[in-house]
């Protein structure tokens, strides 16, 4: 944009203290929103027409919005409810389950509006402003199609809109219990029994909400090798494939999981997927804990994600992600709430380094090798030069943390493209959705410009998050959302319902 752009009409401007672009913190420059609510330019703030109307943000430094890849928005019902040891020996993820699916089969279509709306509050609050949904609940609890099948994903996609965030629907296939596994009547409500059903039913879903809701689609999500025979897999991966949609899938969370594909397939779960051609670039396994080198080095050549989920594998005791390996591999990693235990993305971001810190018994783990920080620092000089300059002025001799930003990167751009979505980076053309921080919360208070990063990443509550916006719009504003109170009153009450 320059200053003589008449077309200024319908645009939104915000002007924070500091500005997160091209891989740096930056004073005076102006995040201009179009109005379809993308990034327009990324202008310095003097050189601004008069007549553009502009949102100071004071105190503020202003980030992408982060993109949560993996949520159960119902699961938001059982936090702390699982916290207590059960009457089994040990308590597992297969004990956790068992609450989980008491959860599941009682949750009534408006139930399931109200405690996803509770966790996409959460997520907004936390500076998250996309979230991949992997929605399993499709039936009634004795496992009848609802008159309209796409019911309970319609009341999901609807409580995100609400909120205001972005949602891709990954719109979950489940075809059984398990390898040799009688059926469990709990599942019922998960089950669509043949690919038809589910590629008819997914088919309709993204009709209507390409014709109603910019700002929701339609992913699809085999739900692991346990639960979906590699038959009806291939199906779905075929028209997910014709379709260009997002694939999802619970890969390797268990090794329960990994011996039981063994025993049906031979194959461990990811060598199963790269034979049956699933691999792809749109391809996210989620979890992908317990996986071999040699999985890791398929994922890698097929140009697959993977979207850890620290938060909830460590509350499960699933295990450690081999972050160091997948990311060395070039896979890139996205995160997820997953489970909801914590809300906090930046807390699955440091998470990400700080397992590995604890098992190899060493620091910055995850950084990227000197060549690679080399390139970063090339990269940046070429972003705009006077930027730099200013950051020099304040941290002479200091690089930006090339680990911080490649955990943000997780957070944010890795995330977009596991989802489908074009954010991540005030870049042109992608969604200006944001979130700010205080720069005087305590958590970061007196970072300089080039720990401010570093800072935000490792430290920041999520209290600091102030302003979160989606196509340019404020979502919240002063950390506080304007439904806030209806919407955790609702959800108070529910939860009486469900537990008294
Ligand atoms: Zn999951």
């Amino acid at each position: 944009m320059t200053p003589a752009d008449p077309d200024i009409q319908g645009t939104t401007t915000f002007i924070p203290d500091l500005l997160y672009v091209g891989g740096r913190f930056r004073s005076g420059r102006a995040l201009v929103c179009d109005r379809e609510g993308r990034v327009a330019a990324v202008a310095r703030a003097e050189e601004l027409p008069e007549r553009a109307e502009a949102v100071r943000l004071r105190g503020r430094a202003m980030l992408p919005g982060m993109v949560n890849a993996h949520s159960h928005a119902f699961q938001r019902v059982i936090r702390g409810r699982t916290e207590y040891r059960g009457r089994a020996a040990a308590d597992s993820f297969w004990t956790w389950r068992e609450e989980m699916y008491a959860a599941a089969s009682r949750l009534t279509p408006e139930d399931i509006y109200d405690a996803s709306r509770m966790a996409f509050l959460e997520m907004a609050l936390s500076g998250i402003t996309s979230v991949g949904e992997f929605h399993y609940l499709h039936r009634t609890p004795d496992g009848r199609e609802y008159d309209d099948p796409n019911l309970l994903a319609r009341e999901v996609v609807r409580a995100a809109l609400d909120v205001g965030l972005r949602i891709a629907l990954l719109r979950v296939a489940y075809a059984r219990a398990g390898f040799r596994r009688e059926p469990d009547d709990r599942q019922k409500r998960f089950i669509e029994p043949d690919p038809e059903t589910f590629i008819r039913n997914t088919q309709t879903l993204t009709r209507d909400l390409t014709a109603e809701a910019p700002h929701a689609w339609v992913g699809v999500a085999p739900h692991s090798v346990r639960a979906v025979p590699v038959g009806y897999l291939r199906e779905v991966e075929a028209f997910a494939r014709a379709s260009g949609l997002p694939v999802h899938m619970h890969v390797a969370e268990q090794p329960a999981e990994v011996e039981a594909c063994l025993a049906e397939t031979g194959r461990t779960p990811v060598a199963l997927l790269a034979d049956g051609g699933v691999l792809s670039p749109r391809f996210t396994g989620v979890h992908a804990v317990h996986v071999t080198a040699e999985e890791v080095a398929s994922l890698a050549a097929a140009g697959a994600c993977v979207c850890a989920c620290p938060t909830t594998e460590r509350n499960l005791g699933d295990g450690v992600l081999p972050a160091d390996a997948l990311l060395g591999a070039g896979v890139p990693l996205a995160l997820g709430t997953d489970s909801h235990a914590q809300i906090d993305l930046l807390e699955d971001a440091r998470e990400l380094e700080y397992h590995m810190r604890l098992l190899s018994l060493s620091r910055n783990v995850l950084a990227p090798a000197r060549d690679e920080d080399e390139g970063r620092a090339e990269v940046d000089a070429n972003a705009g030069a006077p930027g730099k300059a200013a950051g020099a002025g304040q941290d002479e001799g200091r690089g930006m943390s090339a680990l911080a930003a490649r955990l943000f990167g997780c957070a944010t751009c890795a995330g977009a493209r596991s989802i489908g979505a074009r954010a991540g980076a005030f870049e042109p053309g992608r969604a200006a959705d944001f979130f700010t921080v205080a720069l005087n919360d305590p958590s970061i208070a007196g970072a300089s410009r080039a720990d401010l990063l570093p800072a935000i990443v490792f430290s920041l509550s999520r209290a600091a998050v102030r302003e979160t916006a989606v196509a340019g719009r404020l979502v919240t504003e002063q950390g506080r959302h304007p439904a806030q109170d209806e919407i955790v009153s609702r959800f108070a009450a529910l939860q009486r319902r469900l537990w008294s």
